[in-house]
């Protein structure tokens, strides 16, 4: 209907691309007609250091790039990390926040991921805040305490749709080919909306939740139809422009 929010389809390269990827984004670019405009946003998350060109490649274009990982603080000594200020000043406008990578391999906590999401507010970028269960997790059932918890602790107060995207991408998901049944996949956007709602009032039915999870051009369909499901994070697939416009063309 039309209140539903208008999704987003995002990619997020991880640890992939150099310089001579630049030909993807700009495929990506030219790949996202006016019609296509009209309907959803289309985002780009490469690594750091590709920010800067990818931004430049896309503008002018209703293409928008972000980060992966933000430092809390606006600038400092901080060896080796990226504040929210720094992102926006290479043309972000969007970043991951949580990603379950960076929640394992990082230990992120998530009062930490909170002050990410508010560092993206304070410097005008919206924050993807990223929650989703192990595959032991689900097997022990845990997999609505599990994501109400996280979400919980990491999405800050006073957020608002305009600042804020929720990703819903369960850990056994991703990378794996594997993904929830749409049934599944609905109980969770609900709980997620429910407490959205909770927690924000009439501003949480508009905040975007994007499923992510081995989301193709196959099944992106299947999964972008499925209640509350607005829009997707995609990994591996939006490596390929071929394929990221082929889930985006999904709207
Ligand atoms: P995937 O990754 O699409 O490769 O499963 C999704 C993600 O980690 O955001």
């Amino acid at each position: 209907t039309s209140d539903r929010p208008r999704p987003l389809v995002a990619g997020n390269w991880k640890m992939n691309g150099t310089r001579g990827s630049r030909g993807v984004v700009e495929a990506v670019r030219d790949g996202v007609d006016p019609a296509l405009a009209a309907r959803i946003d289309v985002l780009v998350c490469p690594p750091a250091t590709l920010i800067g060109a990818f931004a430049e490649a896309v503008a002018g274009s209703a293409v928008r790039i972000g980060g992966q990982d933000v430092h809390p603080a606006a600038s400092g000594a901080h060896t080796g990390c990226v504040s929210a200020e720094m992102l926006a000043d290479c043309g972000a406008s969007h970043v991951i926040v949580g990603h379950s990578e960076r929640r394992a391999d990082q230990h992120e906590t998530d009062a930490e991921i909170r002050d990410k999401a508010l560092a993206a507010r304070r410097a005008g970028l919206i924050a993807i805040i990223c929650v989703g269960e192990t595959r032991a997790e689900r097997e022990a059932g845990h997999t609505l305490s599990v994501v109400s918890s996280q979400l919980a602790g990491s999405l800050p107060d006073g957020a608002a749709a305009a600042d804020t995207v929720i990703a819903y991408e369960p850990v056994w998901a991703i990378g794996t080919g594997l993904t929830p049944t749409p049934a599944d996949v609905a109980e969770v956007h609900a709980l997620i909306r429910r407490e959205l709602v909770a927690k924000l009032g009439e501003e949480g039915r508009g905040v975007r939740i994007l499923y992510g999870g081995s989301v193709k051009p196959g099944n992106a369909a299947e999964l972008m139809a499925v209640e509350n499901v607005d829009g997707a994070l995609v990994g591996g697939a939006s490596l390929k422009a071929e394929d990221f416009l082929g889930i985006a063309a999904a709207y």
